[in-house]
This record gives structure tokens, sequence and C-alpha cells, in this order.
């Protein structure tokens, strides 16, 4: 855990969430600011502050999370698809600098 993030209080249950899904590995818990009708994160409870800190150790974590996204984006109602978001580092728009993967649907995406 490190001290003053908000997704490990999170994981650490001091911080409430509404949460989706949790196992040993992650975490994923709805965005409290959603920017489409279904819009949640999947997050390792272990810190890693952002994919460019990732090494050999988080290739499992990483694969799982990756995983995991379609699973609960079709519980969630998301049939059609969905669009994940991994923002890295201050020039990827990163806020939240623990690792955490977007899983966005259920309005027309702005096309990329
Ligand atoms: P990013 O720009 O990828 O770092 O995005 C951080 C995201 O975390 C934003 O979409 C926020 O709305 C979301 N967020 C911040 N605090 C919380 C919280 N306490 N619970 C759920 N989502 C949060
Ligand atoms: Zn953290």
């Amino acid at each position: 855990m490190s001290d003053d993030c908000i997704f490990c209080k999170i994981v650490a249950g001091q911080i409430p969430c509404r949460k989706i899904y949790e196992d040993d590995l992650v975490l994923a818990f709805h965005d409290i600011n959603p920017v489409a009708p279904v819009h949640f994160m999947i997050i390792p409870k272990a810190h890693v502050a952002s994919l460019a800190e990732c090494d050999e150790s988080h290739r499992a974590v990483l694969g799982h999370i990756l995983l995991l996204a379609p699973r609960l984006a079709r519980d969630l109602g998301l049939e059609d698809g969905f669009r994940t978001i991994i923002n890295t580092g201050r020039g990827g728009g990163q806020e939240v600098f623990h690792l955490h993967v977007h899983v966005i649907g259920g309005a027309k995406p702005r096309p990329m």
C-alpha cells in the first residue's frame, strides 16, 4: 500500500467504492465521475503507479485484468462492445497514480 494513494485506500476499505468484482489480485469498481452510462475501472490490488512502472512481475495481473474486462463488461450489459483506456503518466492524462484500466460503454463512442 502506498500512503496517500486513493485507490490503495479503496483497496484497504478506508474509502468506499461501488464494487463490481474482487479477487486476490484485482478490484473493479464504478468510476465516481462516469463519462458514459457504464464506466468502471479494474485495478491491481498491489500498488503500481502506472503502466510505465510495470515490469515482468506484473505480467500475470495485467493479463488477468485484460481477460476480466470483457467478462465484467458483459455482466454490466455491454453486449455490443466497450472501450478500454489506460492513461499513463501526466502526458497520458493520468490523474490517479495507481494503475487502472477504464472500461467504458453504453453510449456511442467518439472515433479515435
Ligand atoms: P485517470 O485520468 O485515468 O487517472 O482517471 C482517474 C479516474 O479515477 C477518473 O475517471 C476519476 O473519476 C476516477 N476516480 C477518482 N477518485 C475516485 C473514487 N474515489 N472512486 C471512483 N473513481 C474515482
Ligand atoms: Zn495505490
